[in-house]
């Protein structure tokens, strides 16, 4: 289960992480594109328009540090480049200047870099299509440059007219804007100059302030320069930029759409992975994953919740009996039916074929079973006149506490193991076909847990021969004769010491071992009566339950005359226990062998009659030769006059059929006196003697 849990988060995670991802590094990487473009546009800008100035400032700060050279000359010299510019000294004091001095001082630092050097320089007050970049330098601004671009220099100056015509028919007058023909005809001819021989006639004029040490005075001088870009490189970057930018854009738009796709398609394979496809709602993994979420909550932390399965009995021979199709039209009736029953806050899912999971509030447990109860005689008549059946597990988890007795949210809640310990309480009601709840305890876990040793140690327990026989004697109940004796089986174990056949036996019986089982008693039991015989004991026969689960062995007659015969000892002090259970499974095949142990001259009786489905008719067509009465009749309820009667009819029919009668689990004497009168021919009970281990039982035979 955790790997589809994986697949699921998988399945949840990958689509949506993967076009993020995608969306970033595409983002990311036009971000750096369009960065760059930008930057190697003003720098291409800059570099190639202030070298000459800058070369020429340096040649002039070399010259002021030779003493040769006067003060005046160095000023006609600054004064033959044109700008203003200002001379400061170390405390950046203004020594000298010519101009206006209009960089801002807040702002120097390194604008550009011509080779190894770095030009410093201020920008000026007056600009502001030159800003500071982030990455230190300067750097032209798009957003200016976008619109200065339309303005051309040498026409601001020029003005637009608002003009004021007269109207000859109205007392008003017209306002409307011309240009005046200074403007049209200077505008044109740039224009027309511009796009003409691929000629630029418009540039834009960027002042910028360079500084330069006069190293040897400790003096600056700092220059305004100013440089200009032309039109068409402008419109060059412009074009290249927004081609960039509306490239970056269409594709971060064929991914979002790519992204939108995506998600939806996943939701729709994970609404797919968490459907049941039979009755078209939840399915076990949306179980999983919304239960944990449910029980993790915060807000649900003092809510005892309980764990439920809950299984329809026999689902599938209802299939067998109509179709797959009205099974499963069933199951979706079913589920519809028990989504209904939800309250707020509570889940259920079809966890498997016929198979419902829910988690349901547990305030109180008497409340829950009835409300299940509630809830499966509803579901029991879905389809009434069909009467169905169904078995609920249930598991209550109380909040979780911590030593304090505090509640905290329950942290590490495992679905699959709450659902189990539901699913082992279900379990237990197995054998019952009618419908019923079932809680989950502790004992639960020691039982499975004994379940799980018995399978470990059979075979060891056997080679070891720690199961022992036990004989419970067998008396005339008019004479007072020890008549015959039943082996039972005990397991005398080093490890969990003294073990009764009912911890046992239905082990064995579930998990196909009980074939060794009867084998090992009868071995034994043939064993003990050939070595008593051998004694010059009176022996009297004793009889071995041989389980339902060996009759489908065909030669199962052959196999107990050849380990009788192995231990040498005579058929007739040998009697087989069958139940009557058994005589259901196919009473042909078992018609046969008791006519074969019959010919082998061993006994044969049918056990436990009176319990459970007793069906006069078998009788008649098996040759039996004892009829064993249940102990039921002498016990509870079907004590009394009634059961009397009924023994009475049960010794009757038996002699009838010309077969003998022991009655099992008689305790009382009033009990044997009856049983006398109405001539019944051995009783095995506490009455007489309890099962007592094989050196005891021989005292006895004495
Ligand atoms: P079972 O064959 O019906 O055996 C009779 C059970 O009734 C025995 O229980 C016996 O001790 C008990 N019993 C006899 N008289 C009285 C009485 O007066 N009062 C009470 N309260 N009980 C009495 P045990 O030995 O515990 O065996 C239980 C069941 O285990 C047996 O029922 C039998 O079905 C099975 N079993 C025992 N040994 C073997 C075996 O070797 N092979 C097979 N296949 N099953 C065995
Ligand atoms: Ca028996
Ligand atoms: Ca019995």
């Amino acid at each position: 289960m955790d790997k589809s849990k994986k697949v699921y988060k998988k399945i949840n995670k990958t689509g949506i992480v993967g076009t993020i991802i995608t969306f970033l590094i595409f983002g990311a990487f036009s971000a750096f594109l369009l960065i760059t473009l930008y930057l190697f546009f003003t720098t291409y800008a800059i570099e190639s328009k202030i070298q000459g100035d800058y070369w020429q400032l340096a040649d002039i700060a070399d010259d002021m540090a030779d003493d040769s050279i006067t003060d005046t000359q160095m000023k006609e010299r600054l004064d033959r480049m044109g700008g203003s510019y200002v001379i400061l000294d170390g405390n950046r004091n203004i020594i000298q200047k010519k101009g206006e001095a209009s960089f801002r001082t807040d702002d120097k630092g390194i604008i550009n870099r011509i080779g190894t050097r770095n030009i410093k320089g201020y920008i000026d007050k007056s600009d502001s299509l030159v800003q500071r970049s982030f990455y230190g330098g300067i750097s032209l601004s798009w957003k200016k440059l976008l619109t200065s671009n339309l303005e051309i220099p040498g026409l601001s100056d020029l003005e637009i007219n608002l003009e004021t015509k007269e109207n000859d028919d109205d007392d008003e007058d017209e306002v409307g804007f011309t240009y005046n023909t200074e403007f049209q005809e200077k505008y044109n001819e740039l224009m027309d100059e511009r796009y003409k021989n691929d000629h630029d006639v418009g540039f834009l004029e960027v002042p910028l302030w360079l500084e330069y040490p006069v190293e040897q005075k400790d003096e600056f001088i700092v220059y305004r320069t100013v440089f200009d870009i032309k039109l068409r490189d402008a419109d060059l970057a412009i074009e290249i930029f927004l081609l960039t930018a509306v490239f970056v854009s269409v594709v971060l738009h064929v991914l979002l759409i790519m992204g939108i796709v995506n998600f939806v398609r996943q939701r729709r394979i994970l609404n797919m992975f968490l459907t049941d496809t039979v009755t078209g709602g939840h399915n076990w993994m949306w179980f999983l994953i919304k239960g944990e979420h449910l029980l993790k909550k915060r807000s649900v932390s003092k809510i005892p919740y309980a764990m439920v399965s809950m299984s329809m009995v026999n689902y599938r021979s209802y299939t067998l009996c109509h179709s797959v199709r009205d099974g499963e039209r069933l199951l979706k009736k079913l589920n519809y039916s028990l989504s209904r029953e939800l309250r707020p806050r509570e889940l259920m899912a079809h966890a498997a074929t016929g198979e419902f999971s829910l988690i349901l509030r547990a305030e109180n447990d008497d409340d829950l079973k009835q409300r299940l109860n509630t809830i499966i005689g509803k579901l029991s008549t879905i389809e009434s006149p069909h009467v169905f059946h169904f078995h609920a597990g249930v598991n209550v988890m109380k909040p979780a506490m911590d030593e304090n007795g505090r509640i905290h949210r329950r942290k590490n809640v495992n679905i699959e193991d709450e659902y189990n310990k539901a699913c082992a309480a279900k379990n237990r009601l197995l054998d019952n076909d009618d419908s019923a709840v079932s809680f989950f305890d502790t004992n639960l876990v020691e039982e499975e847990k004994w379940v799980d040793t018995v399978n470990e140690k059979q075979l060891e327990a056997l080679k070891n021969e720690e199961y022992k026989v036990y004989y419970q004697p067998k008396y005339d109940p008019r004479t007072n004769e020890l008549k015959g004796a039943e082996a039972l089986i005990r397991w005398e174990s080093p490890e969990f010491g003294f073990v009764t056949p009912n911890r046992i036996i239905p082990i064995f019986e579930k998990n196909g071992f009980i074939v060794n089982i009867d084998n090992y008693m009868i071995t034994h039991v043939a064993r003990d009566q050939k070595m008593w015989l051998d004694k010059g004991l009176k022996c009297v026969p004793v009889s071995v339950n041989v389980s339902r689960a060996h009759f489908v062995d065909a030669d199962l007659a052959e196999q107990i005359r050849d380990m009788v015969d192995r231990e040498g000892a005579p058929h007739n002090l040998i009697e087989i226990e069958l139940t009557e259970s058994a005589f259901f499974d196919d009473k042909k095949a078992m018609i046969t062998t008791i006519k074969k142990l019959k010919n082998y001259g061993f006994q044969v009786s049918m056990d436990d009659f009176g319990a459970g489905y007793s069906s006069l008719n078998s009788l008649k067509d098996m040759p039996l030769d004892v009829l064993k009465l249940d102990a039921d009749f002498f016990r509870g309820e079907n004590a009394g006059e009634r059961g009397d009667i009924v023994v009475k009819e049960a010794i009757k029919l038996a002699k009838s059929l010309n077969m003998r009668t022991v009655a099992e689990g008689v305790e009382e004497k009033e009990q044997v006196d009856f049983l006398a009168e109405q001539g019944c021919d051995m009783i095995q009970g506490y009455y007489y003697a309890k099962p007592m281990p094989k050196t005891d039982y021989e005292t006895r035979m004495h």
